[in-house]
């Protein structure tokens, strides 16, 4: 499955720390990550194997956006700054709404997405209990 990550420029920080706690468990089930650019960067620097798509004010979040309806993408962290500007907000709009056609779970800040994750892995030991018995 294929994650996708992105994080406005105050948020950057985050989404690394946020990647790094649960990296090993990306690994361990075989999650891909997809990156927007600057995004994708820092989780790079930091160590993390991602793929990097375009910086999101280039069509990052377009490209993400397209993904979703090619139904490429299981799940989106989307960690926003809702205290700046963003000129390309009508992408990040385009994104959000796809998520919402196509019922992409779609967290927006680091407590949904700790949620999110724990709900994934929950639902992973589950459906490996299953196939177990
Ligand atoms: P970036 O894009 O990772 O290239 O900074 C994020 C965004 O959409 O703002």
């Amino acid at each position: 499955m294929k994650l996708a990550v992105i994080a406005h420029d105050g948020k950057k920080a985050e989404m690394v720390a946020f990647l790094n706690k649960h990296i090993n468990f990306f690994n361990s089930i075989g999650v891909e990550i997809v990156a927007t650019g600057t995004t994708g960067k820092h989780a790079q620097a930091a160590g993390l194997e991602v793929e990097r798509l375009l910086s999101g004010p280039l069509g990052g979040d377009a490209q993400i956006a397209s993904m979703i309806a090619e139904k490429e993408i299981s799940m989106v962290l989307f960690f926003r700054d809702p205290l700046g500007k963003h000129p390309h907000e009508p992408d990040v709009q385009m994104l959000m709404r796809l998520c919402d056609v196509h019922n992409i779970p779609i967290a927006t800040n680091p407590a949904a997405a700790e949620l999110l994750v724990l709900g994934f892995m929950d639902l992973h030991h589950k459906t490996e209990t299953v196939h177990k018995d």
